[in-house]
């Protein structure tokens, strides 16, 4: 005890390194595969209520249907939000932090139901605004390793 009467609480900093893999699945696997091999992205189709899943999914959550319908997404679409970081942070994909600027955009792709998030290589608030045109641009041949940074980022079809 402090000579206040309150507890003194200790802290301690230690860097934990929990290397894991897992298993992208049935569906994960196949949507990887021809990411990493054809540059094509994939979605799936829930049949019950019509819905198109990118990434690909399974299941559908509202209707709980079994979804086996694959369908083949445009590599472009629509920029329906963004976010310019310019503070620093500890990025877990990097285990450092990231140098700023970057954006990151939640890009909904033609032909698709669901938004997904990934870079946009406009990093000028002002330059950018919901409902902007972007299209997929990926990592070169022989570069690709099947994960989502396979494409490196979204660029800005039309600016405003
Ligand atoms: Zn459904």
């Amino acid at each position: 005890m402090s000579s206040s009467g309150e507890t003194e609480l200790i802290k301690l900093q230690e860097v934990a390194d929990l290397p894991y893999h897992w298993s992208a699945g049935k569906y994960g696997s196949k949507f990887l595969r021809s990411l990493r091999d054809e540059k094509k992205l994939w979605g799936t189709r829930c049949l019950q209520c019509e819905k198109v899943y990118f990434p690909p999914r399974e299941v559908c959550g509202p209707c709980f249907a079994y979804i086996d319908e694959w369908v083949e997404l445009s590599t472009e679409g629509t920029l329906m939000a963004f976010s310019v970081v310019n503070f620093p942070f500890i990025d877990p994909e990097l285990g450092d932090k990231r140098p700023v600027p970057y954006t990151f955009g939640y890009i909904q792709l033609d032909g698709c139901d669901t938004a997904m998030s990934h870079f946009v290589n406009e990093h000028d608030h002002t330059k950018l605004s919901g409902g902007m045109r972007v299209k997929a641009v990926f990592k070169e041949d022989g570069q690709r390793v099947g994960n989502m940074l396979d494409i490196l980022y979204f660029e800005i079809k039309e600016k405003q």
